[in-house]
């Protein structure tokens, strides 16, 4: 599927990366004439996404909602940053069509009518405890329960934060003031979030669960392993239809991720984020500094070996490195069993090496050419079904043919 934006011929994915490293700006009607038949909420951490007829799934960032969010939940010292992310203009509009449906605007030009994933009460819940799942937990495209903080990141504490982390920046600004980390869930609260999206809505069939890299990473599998009981306990994991994909810090002796095996993951991911040794000394100090490139290799090969392909992850943040230097890594890992993650790069709000300008499309399809053939060539397939919201590795895998084939092609669309 074809869609002209601006003279070009773009595909769902050239559209994608466009949309998530661009953002838009949601108009209100969007949120009062879909709101309760669609899922789309008024507040960034609610992880909108809109559907691309090819049912494509793609991250919207409400460019003006974001920012208001940001100047509210950022110190002073990040305000300097706040103004440069203001500064930034996004071509790009969702608003209602004169025929009453979602369509996405490229300089007031329709380049596409859009899906919402199915209405959902997610949002308004809170758990026994009275802990919100709005900021806690958010839901992915049509199929994703994801959790993206669960347990405080030791690294971003001690002043190493990933620059492109905004959860790592958090942690670190509140530790240097002495103020307390913000409130994590317990496990009761993961189980009664997981229970509501895969039994009571039915809007979940995979689960991610994320933490913050940790100085102990020998007791983060303990902590993961008593996590999934609980869910065991009061979700049942025969209940949850699809995968279960865990990210861990990778421990000193590898054999610790079995526990997280035996308790009921699926995958394990252990993510590099930046293949490039020089980039990733920069822009990932505290994996660099407390882990080590060494431990994170051996922990992804120990669990390829142990347990197959496909079993171990590596995710990585597209948009920091040269396409070539990202390839490189990713095959690396691909001839070992080990699936690359490709999540896109959202420049908005916090700079990376000084930078907030994403790389152009003819970086994106350099990526998605590439790691189509690298995943056909090694047998990976990576996690979900229909994918995630600013993740383009299953995206390329579900068009893996048709990329290759159009690769092939001496004119390719759009080129
Ligand atoms: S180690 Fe993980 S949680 Fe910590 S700052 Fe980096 S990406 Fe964020």
């Amino acid at each position: 599927m074809l869609f002209s934006v601006a003279g070009q011929s773009l595909d769902s994915l050239d559209l994608k990366v466009l949309l998530v490293t661009k953002g838009l700006k949601v108009s209100l009607d969007v949120y009062d004439q879909f709101g309760l038949t669609g899922r789309i909420h008024p507040d960034p951490r609610a992880c909108n996404c809109v559907i691309l007829p090819d049912g494509t799934i793609v991250h919207v960032t409400d460019v003006a909602l974001h920012m208001r969010y940001l100047k509210g939940a950022v110190l002073l010292e990040s305000l300097r940053n706040v103004r440069h992310a203001l500064g930034m203009r996004t071509p790009f509009r969702l608003v209602v069509s004169a025929r009453g449906t979602p369509v996405i605007l490229y300089e007031n030009e329709e380049v596409t009518e859009v899906g919402l994933p199915p209405a959902s009460r997610f949002y308004e819940q809170r758990t026994s405890s009275g802990l919100p799942y709005l900021g806690n937990a958010v839901l992915q495209g049509v199929d994703f329960l994801s959790f993206q903080c669960l347990w405080p990141c030791d690294y971003a504490k001690a002043g190493y934060s990933c620059q492109f982390c905004y959860s790592g920046g958090v942690f670190e600004r509140l530790a240097r003031r002495g103020k307390p980390a913000p409130v994590i869930p317990t496990h009761r609260d993961i189980a009664e979030i997981v229970d509501y999206a895969v039994n009571r809505e039915a809007a979940a069939g995979h689960l991610q669960l994320t933490g913050g890299s940790t100085l102990n990473p020998q007791a983060e599998c303990h902590l993961i392993g008593a996590i999934l009981g609980e869910i065991d306990h009061v979700v049942g994991l025969e209940s949850i239809p699809g995968e279960v994909l865990v990210y861990t810090t990778p421990p000193a002796d590898p054999r610790a991720i079995d526990q997280v095996f035996d308790a009921g993951a699926d995958r394990v991911a252990c993510s590099l984020e930046v293949w490039d040794e020089a980039l990733a000394e920069i822009t990932t100090p505290g994996k660099w500094k407390f882990a080590g490139r060494r431990r994170y290799l051996e922990c992804l090969e120990y669990v390829a070996g142990k347990y197959g392909p496909n079993r171990a992850c590596s995710s990585f943040v597209v948009g920091l490195e040269p396409a070539e230097s990202f390839l490189e890594g990713a095959e690396y890992l691909a001839a070992r069993g080990i699936v690359p993650i490709a999540s896109i790069w959202i420049p908005f709000g916090k700079p990376v090496m000084g930078n907030m300008k994403p790389p152009g499309l003819d970086f994106y399809r350099q990526i998605k050419q590439g790691l189509a053939r690298i995943y056909v060539k090694y047998g990976i397939e990576p996690p979900g079904s229909a994918g995630l919201n600013v993740c383009a590795c299953r995206d390329i895998w579900n068009h893996r043919t048709e990329i290759i084939e159009g690769a092939e092609r001496p004119c390719f669309a759009g080129q």
